[in-house]
């Protein structure tokens, strides 16, 4: 839920074709209007969302609070993202994204593992899926700041997302020494619970099982960016890598 962001219409501009309003699924728009474009619920705007401006045919949405340096593409959709990366869109249910999201992967041991597995796990299902007529894209994202941990519901650390959806049902932590050395503080770091078993690093069949079961719908969907917030345990890491970061010496290094 975006506190200080949500579209404003320029209703000189604006041709009331009612896209914006078909095509936000996040009923930001006052349905009862259309085609009118009538921002009823400004707070169910997702930060930095700019589906329906990607959308507008004629550049008649911009956001408050935008600071991104986006321009709208005047109602290219090919190339335009419908909303936000939560998956509840209209893409075509034939492309399937994951996304490795993490927040270390050069000294931090479960991500780096994680990272390890998932490539196995990708270079099997890869050619299955491609085989069964679906495209696949496959991209792995270092959280660096809170800014891209909210752009990518970012809950725990490794993540595995597919189409905007966390792989995993919920979240589960323990102890990271890896990242609580990066951030100088206390850090927890996701633990994968399967068949019984807690793993830091999953089992390369439990990410295959979770993958699948996200693409072809078992396991349980449903858009929740409106509601996301940013973990107490992320900012903590955030918060302690920014000051690390500001503490260091002079010459650059870490030897004072
Ligand atoms: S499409 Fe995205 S930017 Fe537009 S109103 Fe809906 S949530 Fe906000
Ligand atoms: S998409 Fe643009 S032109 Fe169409 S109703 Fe919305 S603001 Fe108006």
């Amino acid at each position: 839920m975006a506190q200080k962001w949500y579209p404003v219409i320029d209703y000189v501009e604006c041709v009331e074709c009612g896209i914006c309003i078909k095509k936000c699924p996040h009923g930001v728009y006052d349905t009862s209007k259309a085609p009118s474009p009538v921002v009823k619920y400004p707070e169910s705007c997702i930060d930095h969302c700019h589906g329906c401006g990607n959308l507008c045919p004629v550049d008649a949405i911009t956001y408050v609070g935008d600071d991104m340096g986006w321009a709208p593409p005047k109602g290219n959709t090919e190339s335009a993202e419908v909303c936000c990366s939560c998956g509840n869109n209209e893409k075509s249910d034939k492309k399937v994204l994951v996304e490795y999201l993490y927040l270390d992967i050069q000294t931090c041991d479960r991500c780096i593992g994680t990272d390890s597995v998932l490539d196995e796990a990708m270079m099997v299902l890869t050619p299955a899926l491609k085989l069964a007529g679906y495209e696949i894209e496959y991209n792995k994202i270092e959280i660096k700041t809170e800014e891209l941990a909210r752009k990518y519901q970012f809950l725990s650390s490794p993540t595995i997302q597919v189409n905007g959806k966390d792989v995993c049902q919920s979240v589960a932590e323990n102890s990271c020494g890896c990242c609580s050395e990066i951030s100088g503080t206390d850090v927890d770091c996701r633990v994968f619970e399967y068949k019984g078993e807690t793993y830091e690093v999953p089992p390369k069949e439990m990410l295959a099982e979770a993958i699948l079961q996200t693409v072809f719908g078992a396991a349980e969907s449903g858009c929740t960016c409106g509601e996301y917030r940013l973990p107490k345990n992320l900012k903590t890491f955030f918060d302690g890598k920014n000051t690390k970061k500001s503490n260091k010496c002079s010459c650059g290094g870490d030897c004072c």
